[in-house]
């Protein structure tokens, strides 16, 4: 018998390949909760249950198997929360466990975030020891007055001693910047860019700070640096890491030549992944259906009843969303025929959207790659709206 293959119709999800498939794994503790943040991190308080959620991350990802039975992992990344809380035997362990249930491929990116604030070189050994190959330091400022602005619990000189160690066993560093912080001007956003270029790391990623709800600062909020000023340190910012060598690849995202984050491009390509751990999310394809996961938050609740993990298939909207919501996000955009490979729909679906985008010089299109527009990277919003269903 054999069998051929149908054209997806209107409305109907139809893969021809599985996506890439990558994992990631939340460890949610952090020493002291930032008044900015919004993730899903809890302060320790007292002795970290490390072994008891590594074996309760094994336990779920061993409930996540069937689905994604006979695949490779191409990326592992390690985040959170703080996750240089936990000490280099849990993360060997845990990777240990990984591999024997997955096969992780040869090459793999595999990274772990660390707060400068939590390491010392001995531990970045163990890690490089387990098979991590990629550090990602949450720096945000090498301004003592705004780190103390952003409540983080390092100083700048213990960002500099930390990117030092992380290099002494990491060929790829990421760290994290922030921008548009209370009392920061133009020139100290600049200062604190050209210290990360001095520094040598091959990724950076710049954000802006942003007040989101259910933080400290929402209810308290701080003096911000208006609109405009904030763009202009965005254009200094951009101007800075160009001129230095790195590729702007992605909203926030700059990196060396060769050193994109290769996980987070799998996010942004809509591709697959398996979040395991206390509010982890996941994205698993199937050939008829594309299905999200996720997992109850509070980290007590996930190690005593588990993940207890909720299901839902993805409707043709939230594909189209979802899809261009991340896609849209990549300077170069991303090739015409990605949407269909990724999504399992017609490529007519996306073909109003991308004329009003077009029309309003948001999108440029070639006959092989849609791409946001200067003005579309500044109006990326407005830009992803147009990809919503119509009221
Ligand atoms: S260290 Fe990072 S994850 Fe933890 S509270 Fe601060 S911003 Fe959030």
């Amino acid at each position: 018998m054999s069998v051929v293959a149908r054209v997806a119709l209107p409305g109907e999800v139809r893969l021809a390949l599985l996506p890439p498939l990558a994992l990631y794994a939340h460890l949610p503790w952090c020493v002291r909760k930032c008044p900015y943040c919004d993730f899903n991190s809890h302060e320790s308080r007292g002795e970290l249950p490390v072994a008891e959620y590594v074996a309760a991350l094994i336990a779920d990802l061993e409930a996540m198997l069937p689905s994604v039975w006979g695949r490779r992992i191409v990326s592992v990344f390690i985040g959170g929360g703080t996750p240089s809380l936990f000490p280099p035997e849990a993360i060997d362990r845990l990777l240990s466990e990984i591999r024997a249930r997955l096969t992780v491929e040869p090459g793999a990116e595999i990274t772990l975030e660390a707060n400068p604030g939590t390491v010392e070189s001995a531990r970045f050994r163990g890690y490089r020891e387990a098979g991590v190959n990629r550090l990602s330091l949450g720096v945000q400022s090498f301004d003592d007055a705004m780190l103390a602005a952003l409540g983080r619990i390092h100083s700048a000189g213990e960002a500099t001693r930390a990117i030092d160690a992380a290099q002494a066993w990491f060929d790829n560093v990421n760290i994290d910047l922030m921008y548009g912080l209370p009392g920061q001007s133009l020139e100290m956003a600049r200062s604190d860019f050209a210290e990360a270029v001095r520094r040598g790391t091959t990724h950076v990623s710049a954000y802006q700070l942003t007040i989101e709800p259910n933080t400290v600062f929402f209810r308290h909020r701080p003096t911000l640096p208006e609109h405009d000023a904030c763009a202009d340190m965005q254009d200094a910012v951009e101007e800075a890491l160009a001129a230095s060598g790195f590729e702007h690849y992605e909203t926030s995202a700059f990196a060396r030549p060769g050193k994109r984050c290769r996980h987070n491009l799998n996010y942004w390509e809509f591709g697959d992944y398996l979040g395991i751990g206390a509010g982890a999310h996941g994205k698993v394809s199937f050939p008829d259906r594309i299905t999200r996961h996720e997992r109850i938050k509070q980290p007590r609740e996930y190690l005593a009843a588990g993940p207890c993990l909720q299901e839902r298939v993805l409707s043709v909207d939230d594909l189209t969303f979802e899809f261009m919501l991340n896609a849209l996000r990549l300077i170069d955009g991303f090739p015409a025929g990605l949407f269909t490979a990724r999504t399992g729909l017609q490529g007519a679906v996306i073909e109003r959207g991308l004329r009003a985008a077009e029309a309003k010089g948001l999108v440029e299109r070639t006959r092989d790659r849609i791409r946001p527009s200067e003005r579309g990277r500044l109006f990326l919003n407005e830009l992803v709206a147009l990809f919503l269903p119509a009221p």
